[in-house]
């Protein structure tokens, strides 16, 4: 039996029947339960106040972060978006201009202009989560992309806080990590904060 098929597609099933319930969630309950788990998630760590934070333009139903987003950028604190880079890797950038967002080849949002901020820079990372397993690692929309990125910083000290905002149905009981999937280290969701680290 080859152990490493098994848990991708053990993956596959979880992933496929999270983003399924996802999808039926309606404008005003997404909207609410958003507004509840970015509350928990400010009260645990202040993301509307940290200097440095990873974020993400929210798609497919993900919890909402505009509201979070768009007090950070009043208050103007550094806040970066992913980008699609060459060879299956990805970048976080700090957009200049928020009007010269352009879609990506996911249809996704991002920055065409801006730096680049490292990952051990960050102070804390959202990371878009499709599931989190029941040690608190990720399971993600399949491809590895936040895997790659984070690798080269997991072993150091001061790396940022790995963290992921979802509703409660996105969490998994049961063990399905690869050895290249990262843990995250704190997960809010409408009715629960896991620390898992
Ligand atoms: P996701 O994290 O998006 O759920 P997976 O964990 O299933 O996706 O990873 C998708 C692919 O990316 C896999 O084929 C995996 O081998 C590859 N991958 C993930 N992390 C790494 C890494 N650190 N180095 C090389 N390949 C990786
Ligand atoms: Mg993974």
């Amino acid at each position: 039996m080859n152990w490493f098929l098994v848990n991708t597609n053990v993956k596959t099933t979880y992933r496929q029947s999270i983003l399924q319930k996802r999808n039926t969630l309606g404008l005003s309950e997404l909207s609410n339960l958003s507004k509840t788990i970015l509350r928990n998630a400010d009260l645990g760590l202040n993301l509307t106040a940290i200097t440095t934070l990873g974020s993400y333009f929210s798609v497919n139903n993900e919890v909402d972060l505009a509201t979070l987003t768009n007090i950070r950028l009043k208050k103007n604190l550094l806040t970066t978006f992913p980008k699609v880079e060459p060879n299956h890797s990805m970048s976080l950038i700090a957009p200049k201009d928020f009007k010269k967002l352009r879609k990506n080849k996911y249809d996704i949002f991002e920055p065409s202009d801006g730096d680049k901020v490292k990952p051990i820079d960050h102070e804390v990372i959202i990371i878009p989560t499709v599931g989190v397993d029941k040690n608190g690692y990720r399971l993600g929309y399949g491809g590895g992309y936040y895997d790659r990125f984070l690798e080269s910083v997991m072993e150091r000290n001061n790396r940022p806080l790995l963290i992921g905002l979802i509703y409660d149905f996105q969490f998994i009981d049961d063990s399905i990590n690869e050895s290249h999937d990262i843990k995250l280290d704190i997960v809010f969701s409408e009715q629960q904060s896991k620390k898992f680290s």
